[in-house]
């Protein structure tokens, strides 16, 4: 029925890169036989799921949105790949995205953009928007995305979807191609908190393979949402960030919020107003971050281990190819990261900018780190707007890089969040996310409040 319904939605849509149709349908059988056998892997057995184009997988191709890895099928899965086969999770296909996980709104994907399901005018997020678009037009009932500095949740939020960015660490990086190394995270995505509680938990976990991955029992997360499905937040003390709101925010994203800051003090959670005074300075410290992490990581691409090489007719030098492929391979957004990285990085300038970068980042992790002193969870809108225009903002990367303004501080302090569906906005009629976020192993806590408010 999903390999049906892509069929019929995807020339409008465009989430999918590329769809597996016999490697799904097998799957899907052995899924049947199995079940009927008595020995079901998961809840989720059988189940179908989208997986960002970010994610190696060894019978598909692994693109990333790239022109640089066009036709390149890796030979290994990543951890998150393999751990969904192991639970007989049906991988659907491919899901398009910006370049590299470079953008907010998934028009940096080297094969056009994915449109948004609830207005195909406009963009489902990024770099995401695949997922998040697939899940929206019931094109699988579950998704895989990566959030370096919101690539999940702003897309679940411009969607009318759930998107959780679990604890850096909390599941594994080992074959998530990678962009900012220090703030990438792969995470659930789906229509429904408990969806995303069952999918956190089939990834979720410690990894030999990553050695950031974190040594610890894996939060509860679906008894969370079971227990936040009950709508009781007795107990349960939320602070909203008083940075994060007001001016610069769309108005019908501003009433959005006030009426779901309302939801959760009638379903008993205790509300105040909390000061995290440097998330002011997030989006500068992150476009300094991981740029610099990226110029590095991408410098794999060098025509030789990987994918596209141009111009290797004998008569050049290594260095020669290695130019003419990354010029050719690599998008304007993508080269303006390398850019700004290698000359943050450079000899004279590395203290003035990413040195700086990094003292900031610490600040914002104590701004956490005191408010979670004070309540359990921080609630904030998770976009500034809803879904803008497609082609509005592509001319401009200051107004683009805007669209993870709440979303990055969870990334540069590494800790849980979520974002959840928070109705239409009054003034378009379009889907507005609440962002919940949680100290760093207490994902369970998004659950909660999330299944109590969605
Ligand atoms: N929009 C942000 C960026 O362009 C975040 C991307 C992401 O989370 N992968 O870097």
């Amino acid at each position: 029925a999903y390999l049906d319904r892509i069929a019929a939605v995807e020339p409008a849509v465009h989430a999918f890169l590329h769809v597996d149709e016999e490697g799904a349908l097998a799957a899907a059988r052995r899924a049947d036989e199995d079940r009927a056998a008595g020995r079901a892997s998961s809840e989720l057995a059988g189940v179908p799921l989208a997986l960002k184009d970010v994610l190696t997988t060894s019978d598909m191709p692994t693109t990333c949105g790239s022109k640089m890895l066009e036709g390149w099928t890796p030979p290994y899965d990543a951890t998150v790949t393999r751990r969904l086969r192991e639970a007989g999770v049906v991988l659907l296909g491919k899901t398009n995205m910006d370049e590299f996980a470079m953008g907010s709104s998934t028009e940096n994907s080297a094969y056009g953009p994915t449109r948004n399901p609830w207005d195909t005018e406009r963009i489902p997020g990024g770099s995401g928007g695949g997922s998040s678009a697939a899940l929206a037009a019931f094109e699988a009932p579950l998704a895989i995305g990566t959030d370096t500095g919101g690539s999940i949740r702003q897309p679940g939020a411009v969607t009318g979807t759930v998107g959780v960015k679990p604890t850096y660490g909390g599941v594994s990086r080992h074959g998530l191609v990678a962009f900012s190394s220090s703030l990438d995270q792969a995470g659930p995505c789906g229509r429904t908190v408990l969806d995303a509680a069952l999918l956190h938990e089939v990834i979720a976990g410690h990894d030999p393979l990553d050695s950031t991955s974190v040594d610890a029992p894996v939060p509860q997360v679906v008894a969370a949402a079971r227990e936040g499905a009950a709508g009781d937040l007795r107990g349960v003390r939320v602070g909203v960030v008083r940075e994060l709101g007001g001016e610069g925010y769309q108005e019908g994203v501003q009433r959005s919020f006030r009426a779901a800051v309302d939801q959760l003090t009638a379903l008993g959670a205790e509300v105040v107003e909390v000061s995290c005074p440097h998330f002011d300075y997030g989006l500068g410290a992150y476009y300094l971050i991981a740029p610099s992490e990226c110029s590095s990581n991408l410098a794999r691409f060098d025509a030789m281990r990987y994918g596209l090489r141009v111009g290797d007719d004998g008569s050049r030098s290594a260095e020669e190819v290695m130019s003419l492929t990354r010029e050719a391979g690599f998008g304007p957004e993508v080269k303006r990261r390398i850019m700004l990285g290698t000359y943050a990085l450079s000899s004279g300038y590395y203290d003035a900018y990413y040195g700086q970068a990094q003292k900031v980042r610490t600040l914002i992790t104590r701004d956490f780190t005191a408010a979670f002193e004070q309540v359990d969870v921080l609630v904030s809108p998770t976009t500034p707007t809803t879904a803008f225009r497609i082609g509005e903002r592509v001319e401009n990367p200051m107004e683009m890089y805007l669209a993870d303004l709440c979303t990055i501080p969870s990334n540069l302090a590494g800790n849980a969040s979520m974002s959840v569906p928070s109705g239409l906005s009054d003034e378009d009629g379009l889907p507005v996310g609440l962002q919940i976020m949680a100290p760093p192993m207490a994902d369970d806590r998004l659950y909660r409040v999330g299944a109590a408010y969605e």
